[in-house]
């Protein structure tokens, strides 16, 4: 078995360590004996989404976000394509504000790939803190970090997680994130998948149920992980 995953515009987007995300997939494959391939993708380089897995759309800074925007109509409908066909995704922070339609800022309109039914709007002040959220898919929380000044409206879809603590998509509904199909957009940094192992094997899961039909994942000794999750939720929830 063999997965591959796509990292787009790790020279653009890459805040707050999210190029870790990606070497938290390796590993959990190599521990598994699961073979994995990362293919990093500048600006201008063309994406061949139909041999990819996994796709990762890391946090940027608006002014990177908006040099982003500019090649995103180039890749649009291959990156449609591919989400329709249930292709993964995980896309944090500023990636998340770009799989929408737009996101608002002062400076103008930063145009967004349309993927999933969402829009994002500057507001004041950033949304900055610690994060826990919930979602009955996984068997204990998610714990992060979240520094955001989009205010993000995910219409009507499942958000990613329910706020126990911190902000989420915008201060005021206490979602996070967004799921759709087999996409997952979210803001917390932190990187999300070491400090999130379960996340991570969901990612995993669904690409190689894609891929191949079946994904039978052996259980690894995460004990670490879940302690120091256990301590994050300990401290600002319970
Ligand atoms: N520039 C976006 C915002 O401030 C995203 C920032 C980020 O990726 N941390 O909302």
């Amino acid at each position: 078995m063999k997965i591959t995953i796509g990292h787009l515009y790790p020279d653009l987007l890459n805040l707050y360590g999210d190029r870790g995300n990606i070497q938290c997939m390796k590993k959990r494959c190599e521990w598994r004996g699961i073979e994995s391939e990362v293919r990093e993708f500048q600006l201008t380089d063309d994406i061949d989404f139909g041999s990819l897995d996994i796709v990762l759309l890391g946090g940027g800074s608006d002014r990177e976000q908006m040099i982003v925007c500019s090649r995103l109509k180039a890749i649009q409908k291959d990156f449609r394509d591919y989400v329709e066909d249930n292709g993964v995704v995980i896309a944090v922070c500023g990636g998340y504000q770009l799989l929408g339609h737009y996101y608002d800022t002062p400076e103008g309109r930063i145009e967004g790939l349309s993927l999933v039914d969402l829009c994002t709007e500057q507001g004041s002040p950033r949304l900055i803190s610690n994060i826990v959220v919930e979602n009955d898919l996984f068997e204990y929380p998610v714990v992060g970090f979240e520094n955001h000044g989009g205010r993000t409206y995910i219409n009507e879809n499942k958000p990613f997680g329910r706020v126990s603590f911190g902000f989420g998509n915008n201060g005021g509904d206490r979602q996070e994130g967004v799921m759709y199909k087999n996409v997952i957009g979210t803001y917390i940094h932190g990187p999300l998948l070491p400090k999130n192992p379960h996340v991570c094997d969901l990612l995993l899961r669904r690409a190689l149920e894609r891929k191949y039909g079946r994904a039978d994942l052996a259980p690894l000794d995460d004990s670490q992980e879940r302690e120091a999750n256990q301590y994050i939720v300990n401290r600002f929830v319970k």
